[in-house]
Formats: structure tokens, sequence, C-alpha cells
């Protein structure tokens, strides 16, 4: 027992990688940044919750790289122009539905940017060819979701091959924003 420690602890200074992950992580972080934007940019779009003028607007919120800072859900609804930014469409909505809508985009464009970045990293690294999906319960997913769930749920799939999930159109979804889990899969 006390052998096995011992040997533990003389190979742990050997299994802490330093440098090379550092480096790695950063540029994750930062792909993910610009990844992002671009994820906002399409949500923001397609919602049809916000007119043209201010998507702009909204995008530069979170224009700036910070790196590893998580983003601020809020920052749309917070801002004095909100409600004018509204689309006819969108102003039909509560008040509390449109906010949790426009904190579902960003939640949703975070999402999608970092199962991008976990995809990528996966082909980068080259250290296997397949990922499983893993869905959240279905009592958190919409009817669209759990169609989805159905077809790839705990199936093996060649990542070059797999679909981004979250799914753009769950802004109205209270949960969904949570997305898929990518598991790696190694053939034994
Ligand atoms: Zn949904």
């Amino acid at each position: 027992m006390f052998k096995f420690l011992e040997m533990f602890k003389k190979k742990q200074p050997y299994t802490i990688p330093t440098v090379k992950p550092t480096t790695i992580h950063k540029k994750d972080d930062k792909t993910q940044h610009d990844l992002f934007l671009t994820e906002l940019e399409n949500l923001l779009a397609s919602s049809n919750l916000f007119k043209v003028q201010y998507i702009k607007k909204y995008l530069n919120l979170y224009k700036t790289y910070k790196p590893f800072t998580g983003k601020d859900h809020n920052l749309l609804s917070k801002q004095p122009y909100f409600l004018e930014s509204l689309t006819d469409e969108a102003q039909q909505f509560k008040k509390n539905e449109i906010k949790s809508y426009a904190k579902n985009i960003i939640l949703l464009a975070n999402r999608r940017a970092y199962a991008k970045v976990t995809l990528n990293r996966f082909k980068e690294d080259n250290l296997f060819q397949e990922v499983s999906l893993i869905f959240p319960k279905n009592e958190l997913i919409c009817e669209k979701i759990i169609a989805q769930k159905r077809k790839y749920h705990n199936k093996t799939i060649p990542i070059s091959k797999v679909p981004i999930f979250p799914v753009i159109t769950c802004i109205k979804c209270p949960a969904c924003h949570l997305g898929i889990m990518y598991k790696p899969y190694i053939k034994i």
C-alpha cells in the first residue's frame, strides 16, 4: 500500500501537464469567443425579436475578448433601449418572457460555440474518431429535441458528421440551451 503511494507521488510531477495545455486552452478560449460572436449575430437575426438596426449594437456589447471570463447572460435586457429594440412581434410577449428569450440567445450562442470548440479539439487531437451523444432528461427539452434524442441518444457518430446542439430555434425553450454532451467513443 505505502509502496503504491510512493510510486504515485514519484510519478505525479511527470503526469501533470504544464505548458502545452495552457497554450491549447488559450487558443480554444479565443476561438470560442469568436465563434460565440458569429453564433450570436446569427441568433439575433434569426430570432425576429429585435429590429435590424439594434443587432450590431447588441453584438458590440460582447465584442471585447476577456480571456477565461464567462459572459453576462443578461446584458441585452439591461440596456436602456431594450424595449425600444423589440420588433412588433416581440412586443406581444410579456416583459419577463422576452427577457428570458434574450437571455436564452446568449446561452445558446455560448453553448453552441463551446460544442464547436470541443469537437474541433477532438478533431485536432485525433485521439478518437467517434463520439456518443448524451441528451438531457425529457422534462428539460422540447418536442423537437426529444425527436432528435430518439435519433441520436447514446448513438455513436463520426466526429465529422456530428450535429451541433443546442439548435438555434430553441430560443423560447426553458432549458434546451443545456445542449447535449459529446463523449469520446473509443473502440476497444
Ligand atoms: Zn427546444
